[in-house]
């Protein structure tokens, strides 16, 4: 990226984002002096070309900008010691995608450019219409908070559309963002460790729809409704509604999408990998975003179709006779559960682990869809007591046990499509290193079973 080629620019944090935004800073003629409190990410940085120094002893007169990454925190619960020295030297605090949006309005002014935030559904929604939109023959280049550093992608050109997720981190450390499309999912109290305030939160997720040319809103929580009555431009609306078309509306309900003359503009039924009415908000809000590339009818019905999904996120396994695997290892707390539950029956649910606080008494309304609970990891005694007189569990110990346990139940079971669940709602670090490894290895046994 040239913006800061002939300037200087302190660089602090060397993770993925971090070291790709060094090299494209030094690639494009900037000197960079880059920091990490790690030692190893130092070393790989070193290794890889970049020029790393000291910042807490160095001369801040001579930087024109502080780049951070994301993972920083610039006000809470205090500012970052670098973020301290940037203010007091007046220089400007930035991130890799303010260098990528500095860069399209100099190397492509107006090409495609989408941005997704949200609390709930950014991954999903950013890959979903990432995928219908490679699917109807665009160069799609995909990432930022998902997968790819923004500055690891292609740059930016006409014919090519970046789909870029966004955390309100990012958000915060994107002064000029100007999207085309600007997404906005929903907002619910997360992050506020980090934000401080819900209005703090919500305040910086609207500067991302204020700024972009198509603002497209989830409008099914209050501070997203009020976001988008604020709107001043051109914007859509999605509501996950039983009513029916408002203006500029597009309204999800019974696994389909209407516009805002209640014609059908897609049909979600049997699409395996968007079930559940979170998934047709995530759908009804790509469906708004692709239209505006020109993506409609047939072409986005098959994009649809074929969305693969994202591992780990109610992930189908596929079947063993009648019975459906479905690998929700990412539900890590009682509300991403909560989805899960209320997209099958006649569920064999797989649960437990490092529990959250709150557990899963919030679920109890939903106790009538479970055939039978399988307990794993510390959660155990805390979830039987949740569940007892309620719903029949077994205590399982590990996945592998439980793993076993469902499948046979499940298979016995007269349902006509009963559904072996992992969604545990309590994070893995007890017996895995990540969400990933413990889906991971579901899909191992799954796989493994007679
Ligand atoms: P993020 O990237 O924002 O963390 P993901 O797409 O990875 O979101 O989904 C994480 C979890 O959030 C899912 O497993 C599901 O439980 C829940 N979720 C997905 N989409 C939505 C939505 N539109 N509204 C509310 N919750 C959602």
């Amino acid at each position: 990226v040239i913006t800061f080629a002939g300037r200087t620019v302190a660089l602090f944090g060397l993770g993925g984002s971090g070291l790709a935004t060094a090299l494209a800073l030094q690639a494009g003629g900037a000197r960079v002096v880059a920091c990490d409190d790690s030692p190893e990410s130092m070393a790989r940085a070193q290794a890889q070309g970049v020029v790393t120094g000291d910042l807490r002893d160095a001369d801040w007169s001579a930087f024109s900008a502080l780049i951070l990454s994301p993972g920083v925190p610039l006000t809470h619960p205090e500012p970052h010691w670098t973020v301290a020295l940037a203010k007091r030297a007046g220089i400007e605090i930035i991130g890799d995608i303010e260098l990528f949006c500095r860069e399209r309005r100099a190397v492509a002014q107006g090409s495609p450019f989408i941005a997704i935030t949200g609390t709930n559904g950014k991954s999903t929604t950013t890959a979903l219409i990432a995928h219908v939109l490679a699917h109807a023959g665009w160069d799609v280049q995909m990432g930022g908070n998902i997968g790819t550093a923004i500055l690891s992608l292609a740059p930016p050109a006409a014919n090519r559309v970046h789909v870029i997720e966004m955390s309100s981190f990012q958000i915060d450390l994107t002064p000029t963002l100007d999207p085309s499309v600007g997404v906005l999912l929903n907002i619910t109290p997360d992050h506020l460790d980090r934000h401080g305030t819900m209005e703090n939160y919500a305040a910086i997720k609207e500067r991302l729809i204020v700024a972009a040319d198509l603002a497209v809103v989830g409008i099914d929580d209050e501070p997203s409704r009020a976001i988008a009555e604020r709107r001043k431009g051109a914007l859509v609306r999605i509501q996950v509604a039983e009513g029916s078309s408002a203006p500029d509306t597009l309204t999800a309900r019974a696994a389909a999408v209407y516009g805002t003359n209640d014609e059908r503009l897609a049909d979600l039924d049997g699409i395996g990998t968007l079930r559940g009415a979170h998934n047709w908000q995530n759908a009804a809000i790509a469906i708004a975003t692709v239209r505006a590339l020109g993506v409609t009818g047939p072409a986005l019905d098959a994009g649809l179709r074929s969305f693969p999904g994202l591992p780990h996120r109610m992930e189908p396994l596929g079947h063993r006779g009648r019975v459906l695997f479905v690998n929700d290892s990412k539900a890590t707390n009682a509300d991403s559960t909560e989805k899960a539950l209320s997209a099958f029956r006649d569920i064999h649910w797989i649960l437990g682990g490092k529990a959250k606080e709150g557990g899963i008494a919030p679920l109890s309304p939903l106790f009538d869809r479970v055939a039978h609970a399988y307990l794993i990891g510390a959660a155990t005694e805390a979830f039987a007591a949740t569940l007892e007189g309620k719903v029949p569990y077994t205590r399982c110990g590990t996945l592998d046990v439980a793993t076993k346990a469902a499948a046979e139940a499940a298979a016995a079971s007269d349902a006509p499509e009963p559904v072996v669940l992992l969604s545990p709602a309590c994070a893995s670090y007890d017996q895995f290193k990540s969400f990933e490894e413990r889906g991971n290895r579901f899909r191992d046994y799954v796989r493994a079973l007679a």
